[in-house]
């Protein structure tokens, strides 16, 4: 019996497995055709300022829309693009979309509009790319803080001096920085002392629970405080309640981003959205 079980459950295992390692081939597959078939679109979703109520920036979030697999999350195609070599390409296409999208919305929106894109740390490997969008920013009028660059705790994990030279390039080319998902990395504070950010993206992770009776609270204030003393300005991220909203201004946030607000919304709608958030502050 326990045999018959334990092979069932072994192939049942396998199975799973195996279907997991065919949608992942799949994927990388279709992967390479996906920036030529148009598939990507770009998501907004929009950050609010807590102090005045208004919205100038939002973050960019990258959507695949396959014709048989349908949307694909970019937790799940990420790390394929990763692995494949594709982020580079995929990664330089949301950066020149967002770029041109940031002054449009100055005119459209507001004049210092900023959109933040997600950088993977593999693209720190091929800074070829960047100087590229260095150039752009530089052929153009209007971009001085147009957009931020986000980037995880892993980067500077390695924080050899080439990362922070890196990073510096950004800043001095009139880009913002941002650590995205900050408490979850492995990294050490240390590095916010040698590298230069503009904001600290605190992980969903902590405010979820914020509200409720936990060690997140005093965590987050905590972390507020110390950003606010290093200059630093905080956005917290999944934001779902208004009872996390009140306790997060309670304690000095800057910025709010999550459902509370608004899910990532097409160009279009994000749009809509802003232009009706305006009529009402
Ligand atoms: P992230 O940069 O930390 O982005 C925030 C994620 O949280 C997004 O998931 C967003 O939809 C989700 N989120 C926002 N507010 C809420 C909320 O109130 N509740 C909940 N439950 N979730 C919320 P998404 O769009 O699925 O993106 C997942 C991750 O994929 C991103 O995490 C980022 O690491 C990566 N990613 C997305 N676009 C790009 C891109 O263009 N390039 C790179 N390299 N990575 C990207
Ligand atoms: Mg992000
Ligand atoms: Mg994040
Ligand atoms: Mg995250």
């Amino acid at each position: 019996q326990a045999k018959k079980l334990g092979r069932n459950q072994y192939s049942f295992y396998t199975q799973e497995m195996q279907y997991v390692a065919n949608r992942r081939t799949e994927q990388k597959r279709e992967l390479r055709n996906a920036l030529l078939n148009h598939e990507f679109e770009i998501y907004f979703q929009p950050l609010v300022n807590l102090r005045t109520g208004i919205v100038t920036k939002a973050e960019a979030l990258i959507r695949w829309r396959h014709a048989s697999m349908g949307m694909v999350s970019p937790a799940e195609f990420i790390p394929l693009a990763e692995d494949a070599g594709l982020i580079h390409e995929i990664g330089s296409w949301v950066f020149i979309e967002c770029l041109d999208q940031a002054l449009k919305w100055r005119s459209q929106l507001h004049p210092d509009f900023q959109i933040s894109v997600n950088l993977s740390p593999v693209q720190f490997k091929h800074t070829a790319y960047f100087e590229r969008w260095f150039n752009l920013i530089a052929s153009a009028a209007n971009t001085h803080n147009c957009l931020c660059v986000e980037i995880t705790e892993g980067v500077l994990l390695d924080a050899s001096a080439k990362t922070a030279q890196q990073l510096l390039r950004f800043r001095e080319a009139g880009i913002e920085v941002a650590i995205d998902d900050f408490g979850t990395g492995y990294s050490s504070l240390a590095y916010i002392k040698r590298i230069e950010v503009d904001y600290l993206k605190i992980d969903r992770s902590f405010i979820t629970n914020i509200a409720a009776e936990s060690t997140d609270y005093p965590l987050v204030e905590a972390i507020i405080m110390m950003a606010h003393k290093l200059g630093l300005k905080v956005v917290a991220e999944g934001v779902e309640t208004e009872a996390q909203l009140a306790l997060l201004d309670s304690i000095g946030c800057d910025y709010i981003q999550g459902y509370y607000y608004a899910k990532p919304l097409p160009r279009a709608e994000f749009e809509a959205w802003v232009l009706a958030q305006q009529q009402q502050v």
